[in-house]
């Protein structure tokens, strides 16, 4: 098949990799090659990234910049406590897209029209991200405002590890990801959007010089609520379709697995609909609660059940989330 990929992030440049021997793929995407990017805290997981890289024949690992120990969390300095991490690292998220997308064709700079597309491609992906252009607006869409730098410490880095802080009211949190020596990621996300100020109270704190800065909303709507996945020609992957798991906001992982189901299901759309509601049907579980507690809504007594659910979810798949998961840090986050 002829096939468009517009946007190429980690969605859409995975895709190309994985789609690149069978099809004819085209890349297009809307930033200059130049300033091409992913705003993003780069945070993941090795063990998941190397099994997904694989499968393109990447070595995941000569991306990694920090390798993770501890992920200190501080609830707003009444109580801090640590988690012992297993796998969660940042990496260099534009050079593995870059390395994904070695060898296809990619267009720059440009928004292409759908019209245009349509004459020339058997198939549309909006991997757009956010955005999602090509597909019908989402009806009940759900997103948080986002901001973040980059920053360069000229002399000792403020924290030798990852820091997160959530907000009250877990409307959403701060964080402080690791570049190697003497750079981070600094950012937040809010649903009260204090993100800018939370994010500039640090950068008073600490200092460092700012290299770059970003911002833009992330979707917490998950897949059951970001119908269509496909129309006409179009198909869409990764968090155009609400891939991110919403207690952390984590997408990459999530967009990957979403790519692999629609290569698994290509040409048979309503197929790979059906695997994305099934595979994904836990985010609407987490979404729910994080909802509640955002809105003020939250009752303890009557959503243990749920948060013990999404407990075990997450105990199960511990090496997935790069963490030991306890219920008793669960109970911390959502007692705040
Ligand atoms: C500030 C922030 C920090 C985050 N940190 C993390 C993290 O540490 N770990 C994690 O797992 N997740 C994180 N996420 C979420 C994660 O980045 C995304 O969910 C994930 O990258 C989604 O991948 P995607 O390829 O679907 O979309 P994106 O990564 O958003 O890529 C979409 C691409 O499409 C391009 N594009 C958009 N519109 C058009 C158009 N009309 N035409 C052409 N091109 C277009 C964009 O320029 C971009 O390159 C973060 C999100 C934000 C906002």
């Amino acid at each position: 098949m002829k096939i468009a990929v517009v946007g190429i992030g980690v969605a859409g440049s995975y895709l190309l990799s994985r789609l690149k021997k069978d099809h004819e793929v085209i890349g297009y995407e809307r930033m200059t090659q130049e300033n091409h990017d992913s705003i993003c805290a780069w945070g993941t997981i090795k063990s998941s990234m190397s099994e997904l890289c694989s499968k393109s024949d990447i070595d995941f690992e000569k991306h990694i910049i920090h390798d993770g120990k501890n992920l200190y969390i501080d609830m707003n300095n009444q109580q801090r406590f640590d988690i012992k991490l297993k796998g969660l690292c940042t990496y260099d998220k534009i050079g593995l897209i870059n390395d994904m997308a070695k060898g296809c064709k990619i267009h720059y700079d440009v928004e292409p029209k759908l019209e245009d597309m349509e004459k020339e491609f058997d198939l549309i992906i909006d991997a757009t991200g956010f955005y999602r252009p090509y597909l019908p607006k989402i009806k009940k869409d759900f997103f948080l405002p986002t901001y973040q730098y980059k920053i360069l410490f000229e002399n000792e880095v403020p924290l030798d590890d990852f820091y997160v802080k959530p907000f009250p009211g877990m409307t959403g949190y701060f964080w402080y990801f690791p570049l190697g020596k003497n750079m981070a990621h600094i950012g937040a996300g809010d649903y009260k959007k204090q993100h800018v100020q939370q994010t500039n109270e640090f950068l008073k704190k600490y200092g460092g010089k700012i290299l770059k800065t970003v911002g833009r909303p992330i979707r917490l709507a998950t897949p059951d609520l970001c119908e269509p996945f496909y129309h006409g020609k179009v198909v869409g992957v990764g968090e155009s379709i609400g891939t991110v798991y919403p207690l952390l906001g984590e997408g990459i992982i999530p967009s990957m697995v979403c790519a692999d189901l629609f290569v698994k299901n290509i040409g048979n759309n309503e197929q790979y609909r059906k695997d994305v509601l099934k595979y994904f049907s836990v985010y609407a579980k987490v979404l729910h609660f994080i909802k509640t507690k955002m809105k003020g809504e939250f009752s303890a007594m009557k959503q243990l059940g749920e948060l013990f659910k999404i407990y075990r979810y997450m105990k199960k798949n511990e090496e997935r989330f790069g963490m030991e998961i306890h219920m008793r840090d669960l109970m911390k986050v959502a007692k705040a």
